[in-house]
C-alpha cells in the first residue's frame, strides 16, 4: 500500500477491537515516540520498547503491557527477539503482530535488515497469534521473498497499489543544478521540502547556498553529531517552510505529512529507492512534486559505484540492472507514472496528466548522422576519453590537450560544430543510457563502442533521440483549497493556535491537526462542537481536548 494509504490501520483496528495488545515490529526507531504521541492525541492507550530509553523506563512500560493497560506496543526487531522481551511477551497477551517496513526482509530489496531475517521464530513461538506483514514498496520478488522468508503460510496478500496521484514527477537534464533548483524553489516560498544530495560535501554546499538565497535550510547527514542532527530533525517537522537538504540518512524516520516537494540534485540507485524517497512528499494528499536533474555524470559515478564495490558478482549484477532501470526511466518520451507503475507490477494504460511528459510532451529528433559523429569520434580518439573530451573534438577545439594528442589532425576534428557543447552532453548521455556506448571505470571513465554500436555506425540503423528541454514551461500547481484574503486571517489564527498548544505538549503542529482539517474550519466555519466533529481528523478525544480552543478563534473571526 502507498505511504499515506493508510498501512497502520490495517493492524491498529484489529489490535484495538481484540482483546490483549498488539505488537508492532518496526525498524524505525525514530519514528516510534511520533507514533506514540499521535495515538495518545487519539486517546489510545500506546507504549515503545527500543534502546533509546532508559533501564527504568523500559521497566514501566513491560509492567503497563503485563498488567493489560496497553492496546499498541512498538518494538525494535533486534529488541523483540531477545530471550527476555520474548518471555514478556508470552505473558502479556499479545493479539497480533503487525511486520512494518516487511521489504527489509528482502536481500533483494534496497533496506536489508539482518534482524527481519529472525522474524520467522514468531511463528514457531506463538503459533496462534496472526501475524500481518507491511510495506510502501515490494516489487513481485520482494513481496515473494517477505511470504517465504517470514514463513506465511498461504497468506492473504492485499496490494493496493502504487500509485500517489498527488506526486507531480518531473526530470530535467542536469545544466546549472544550482540555478535549476533555485527556479524550481522560486515558486514554492514557504513550503516545507526535501532536498536529496548524493555526498555530504554537496549537502553542505548546497544548503550553504540556500541559505544565502533566504531560504530557511538545513543539513543533514551521517557526519554532522548527533545534536545537530535532532536538532535540525526537530526544526523541520516543527516549522514551517523549512527545507532539509540531506543524503539519503535523512527520511527513513520521517512522517511529516505537509511535505511538500522532494527534490533529487543526484540519480538514486534505483527506482524502489526513488519511489520510496519521493513518497515522503504530500502525505497529506496535497498536491506536492518530485522533482529531479540528472546528466552524465550521475550515470558514471553510480556505474563506478557498481564496479567497485566489495559485493559479489551475483549482487553487482542486481545493482547494475536496477541502475539501469531507473535510467530508463529518467529518459522515457511516455508517461512517468504509467510506467513507475509497471514497474512494481501494476499495468496501467492511462497517461496520467501530472508529470512533466504528460504535461509537456518531449520532442523527439532524428539523431541518426549526430550519433555516427559522435560513435567515430570514439573510436577515433582510441576509445580513451570520457564525454566531454570527445565533445571537444567534435566541436573543433585546440586545447593543449587536444594538440598534444594529435587529435586536431583526426577526419573527425570539428565535424561537430553545428551542436552545441549541451546537445552534444544530452546525445552522449543518451547514447551511454540505450547501450550504444560503454563507460569504462577501469580507465577514468573512457567511453567505448559495445556491439549495439556497429549498425548505427554502418548507416544499417537509425536512431531517434530526446530533445533535452532548456527551460521548463511555467505550471501553476492547482491547489484543493484558494483561500480568499479574507479566510486567510483565519487560516493565520487557526495555525498560531496549533502552533501554541503544539509547543506546549512538545509534538509537532500535524500531530494537533493536519493543515486539511484547519481548511475546512475556515471553509466551513463550525460554530458548534458537533459541527467540528464533522470536519476530517477531529474525533471524540481531540474534540474534547482542543474543541473550545478553536471555536473561539472562529468565532472571533
Ligand atoms: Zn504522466
Amino acid at each position: 500500500m502507498p505511504t499515506g494509504g493508510g498501512k497502520s490501520l490495517c493492524y491498529q483496528l484489529p489490535a484495538l477491537a481484540l482483546p490483549g495488545m498488539g505488537v508492532i515490529v518496526s525498524p524505525l526507531i525514530a519514528l516510534m515516540s511520533d507514533q506514540v504521541l499521535a495515538l495518545e492525541q487519539l486517546a489510545v492507550s500506546a507504549a515503545y520498547l527500543n534502546s533509546s530509553q532508559s533501564l527504568d523506563e523500559q521497566n514501566h512500560v513491560m509492567r503497563r503491557a503485563a498488567a493489560g493497560e496497553l492496546d499498541l506496543l512498538y518494538v525494535a526487531p533486534e529488541r523483540l527477539l531477545q530471550p527476555a522481551t520474548l518471555d514478556f511477551l508470552s505473558r502479556c497477551n499479545p493479539n497480533l503482530f503487525a511486520i512494518d517496513e516487511a521489504h527489509c526482509v528482502s536481500t533483494w530489496g534496497h533496506d536489508f535488515r539482518e534482524d527481519y531475517l529472525h522474524l520467522h521464530h514468531l511463528k514457531t513461538l506463538f503459533p496462534d497469534v496472526p501475524r500481518i506483514a507491511l510495506t510502501a514498496t515490494a516489487d513481485q520478488r520482494t513481496q515473494q521473498d517477505i511470504v517465504t522468508r517470514l514463513d506465511l503460510q498461504d497468506p492473504d496478500i492485499y496490494v493496493e497499489g502504487f500509485d500517489r496521484p498527488n506526486i507531480c514527477y518531473t526530470v530535467h537534464p542536469k545544466q546549472e543544478p544550482k540555478r535549476q533548483l533555485l527556479e524550481f524553489l522560486a515558486e514554492r516560498a514557504n513550503e516545507a521540502g526535501i532536498v536529496y544530495c548524493l555526498s555530504r560535501k554537496s549537502v553542505e554546499q548546497t544548503a550553504f547556498y540556500l541559505s544565502e538565497q533566504g531560504y530557511t535550510a538545513l543539513p543533514y547527514h551521517a557526519g554532522l553529531d548527533s545534536r545537530t542532527r535532532s536538532n535540525h530533525q526537530k526544526r523541520f517537522l516543527a516549522e514551517d517552510a523549512v527545507i532539509i537538504v540531506a543524503t539519503i540518512a535523512f527520511g527513513m524516520s520521517i512522517d511529516k505529512p505537509d511535505v511538500r516537494f522532494v527534490v533529487h540534485m543526484d540519480l538514486p540507485k534505483s527506482v524502489e529507492a526513488y519511489y520510496q524517497e519521493t513518497g515522503r512528499g504530500g502525505r497529506d494528499g496535497e498536491p506536492a512534486d518530485a522533482w529531479m536533474v540528472y546528466g552524465l555524470q550521475d550515470v558514471v559515478r553510480l556505474g563506478r559505484m557498481v564496479d567497485e564495490s566489495q559485493a559479489d558478482p551475483a549482487h553487482k549484477r542486481i545493482e547494475r540492472t536496477k541502475l539501469d532501470g531507473l535510467l530508463g526511466w529518467c529518459e522515457l518520451t511516455t508517461c512517468r507514472r504509467q510506467a513507475l507503475l509497471n514497474y512494481f507490477g501494476e499495468p496501467s494504460s492511462a497517461q496520467c496528466g501530472n508529470c512533466d511528459v504528460c504535461l509537456n510532451p518531449p520532442v523527439t529528433w532524428d539523431a541518426t548522422e549526430a550519433a555516427q559523429k559522435a560513435l567515430s569520434c570514439v573510436y577515433r580518439t582510441g576509445q580513451r576519453f570520457g564525454a566531454a573530451y570527445v565533445t571537444d573534438v567534435l566541436r573543433g577545439e585546440h586545447t593543449d590537450r587536444i594538440k598534444l594528442n594529435g587529435h586536431d589532425q583526426l577526419t573527425t576534428f570539428g565535424i561537430g560544430t553545428d551542436i552545441s557543447d549541451q546537445q552534444w552532453r544530452s546525445i552522449f548521455r543518451q547514447l551511454v543510457v540505450r547501450g550504444y556506448l560503454t563507460v569504462d571505470h577501469a580507465h577514468h571513465g573512457a567511453l567505448k563502442l559495445s556491439e549495439d554500436s556497429r549498425a548505427l555506425l554502418k548507416g544499417d540503423a537509425e536512431l531517434q533521440l530526446r530533445e533535452d528541454q532548456t527551460k521548463a514551461k511555467k505550471r501553476r500547481r492547482k491547489s484543493t483549497y484558494k483561500l480568499e484574503i479574507e479566510d486567510e486571517d483565519l487560516m493565520e489564527a487557526l495555525r498560531d493556535l496549533r502552533k501554541e498548544i503544539a509547543t506546549e505538549a512538545g509534538i509537532p503542529p500535524y500531530v494537533v491537526f493536519h493543515d486539511a482539517t484547519l481548511l475546512e474550519m475556515v471553509e466551513l466555519r463550525p460554530n458548534t462542537a458537533a459541527n467540528l466533529l464533522e470536519l476530517t481528523g477531529i474525533g471524540q478525544a481531540k474534540l474534547s481536548k482542543y474543541g473550545d480552543q478553536f471555536l473561539q478563534v472562529i468565532k472571533a473571526h
